[in-house]
């Protein structure tokens, strides 16, 4: 998918004014194509919108935060500039700025496939996930919690942080080396004594896909709830909660192309009514998010969410993403994790033998990815996600994961892929004289 953009929409990803757009297409250094008065220009041939202000990098760590779509932008502004009444006001600012909200709780609600009264704006998947987690009616006798070893933190330490206040009952369910959850031992740990089942959508390192209708199907046989957070699924699949039946998600603006600090919490009405808020406050929200709207990230977020999972993009992605994986695994001792599982269109996850990934990615300024771990106080720990598959700490602190995004282009997958391998003979080769 290479959506075509407006002038407006190209100057405001460029960061530069409308005149100057029109000077760089009637020079000749911005091919355009003239549509009726206006003229429209192809998202790929924008020299910097994959990774906005850092025009000479490939951008490929679309999971940690994906570029804005330009539209996305251009609503926001928008809103930032005529709608900055408070949501909640009675007045016509306030009435204006709190229809904008609800029109975006449609639009996402019409993503999901769930009615908007489901739906709890919040900052992010963070906070929806602490959310759902903390504010959970848990009752004695049904208070056991599974979730699986490929959660991001915002769930497995709030869940842990749970259990240490004598809330929960935890249970985690490993992982399979292919990075798939295992079934068998999910199903072994269910019964009547779970009341919440939360097993991330896709886990966000290797980007393998969990089997959610086979984890729904097993958790309500023992009557549990079942959340997932499907931050990195939803806008790059095509997701659809009606059909997969689950009782509660988190999702984030972030990763549909929309802006940071924005995100939702679907629940099921009954549930919603039995949650209990992690901040009280104005009551917003139906009491379960107090504070302010936040008006225009709500609306760039129902945007995204009407642009993201289209078809074009997700097989765009799958090319972009097959194509980086197949030149980037053209020398020997290459692994890619989770390569025989279902996995997000744009991810892969790879390990290359003898050239760590943190120093791979330093000395290739020119591409962006992330090393599938957190690196605290200098130190680099092991991803939690592939020591759970079983490999070990020098694997697991040293592969690197790449992202592609909607905007991803064959040239940028060609120079990058070159980059990374030229470092990676690069590294090797020191590290044998050193030997
Ligand atoms: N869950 C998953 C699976 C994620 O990948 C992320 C972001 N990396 C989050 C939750 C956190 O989302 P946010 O940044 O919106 O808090």
């Amino acid at each position: 998918m290479d959506p075509l953009l407006t002038s407006n929409e190209a100057a405001l990803a460029l960061r530069v004014s409308q005149k100057t757009v029109l000077r760089l297409i009637r020079s000749g250094r911005l091919p355009a194509e003239k549509v009726g008065r206006s003229w429209r220009i192809r998202a790929s041939d924008l020299p910097c919108n994959r990774s906005p202000g850092i025009s000479d990098v490939v951008y490929l760590d679309d999971n940690a935060s994906n570029p804005m779509h330009p539209a996305v932008a251009d609503a926001m502004t928008a809103a930032m500039q005529n709608l900055s009444g408070n949501a909640s006001s009675s007045h016509t600012a306030g009435v204006l700025a709190r229809t904008a909200v609800e029109d975006a709780r449609g639009q996402l609600a019409e993503l999901l496939d769930v009615a908007p009264s489901e739906l709890v704006f919040t900052s992010g998947a963070t906070e929806s996930n602490n959310l759902f987690l903390r504010g959970f009616p848990y009752a004695t006798g049904k208070n056991r919690v599974v979730i699986s070893a490929g959660e991001h933190a915002s769930i497995s330490e709030v869940t842990h942080e749970l259990q240490a206040e004598g809330i929960i009952d935890l249970s985690v369910v490993p992982l399979l080396s292919s990075g798939q959850l295992d079934l068998e031992a999910f199903a072994a740990l269910l019964d009547d004594k779970v009341a919440v089942v939360s097993i991330v959508g896709a886990n966000s390192e290797t980007g393998v896909i969990s089997p959610l209708a086979e984890v729904v199907d097993l958790a309500h046989g023992v009557g549990a709830v079942v959340h997932s957070d499907v931050t990195q699924l939803a806008g790059r699949t095509d997701l659809n909660l009606a059909d997969l039946r689950l009782d509660a998600v988190s999702l984030s603006a972030h990763k549909m192309n929309g802006p940071q600090g924005v995100g939702a919490l679907f629940a099921r009405r009954s549930l919603l009514r039995r949650l209990r808020s992690l901040n009280v406050g104005g009551g917003h929200e139906n009491g379960l998010r107090s504070g302010t709207y936040n008006t225009a990230g709500i609306v760039g977020m129902g945007l995204a969410a009407t642009l993201a999972a289209n078809p074009a993009d997700i097989e765009h992605n799958q090319r972009m993403r097959d194509l980086l994986q197949r030149q980037l695994t053209t020398i020997p001792d290459v692994v890619v994790h989770g390569a025989h599982s279902q996995r997000l269109p744009n991810t892969t996850n790879l390990y290359f033998a003898g050239a760590p990934g943190d120093i791979v990615l330093a000395r290739t300024p020119e591409v962006a990815a992330s090393i599938g771990s957190a690196c605290h106080a200098g130190a680099i720990d092991p991803s939690p996600t592939l020591l759970a598959m079983g490999l070990d700490r020098d694997v697991s602190s040293s592969s690197i994961r790449f992202s592609t995004t909607r905007f991803t282009t064959a040239t940028e997958i060609e120079k990058a892929s070159q980059a990374v391998l030229k470092t990676v003979l690069e590294v090797r080769a020191q590290s044998q004289e050193v030997a």
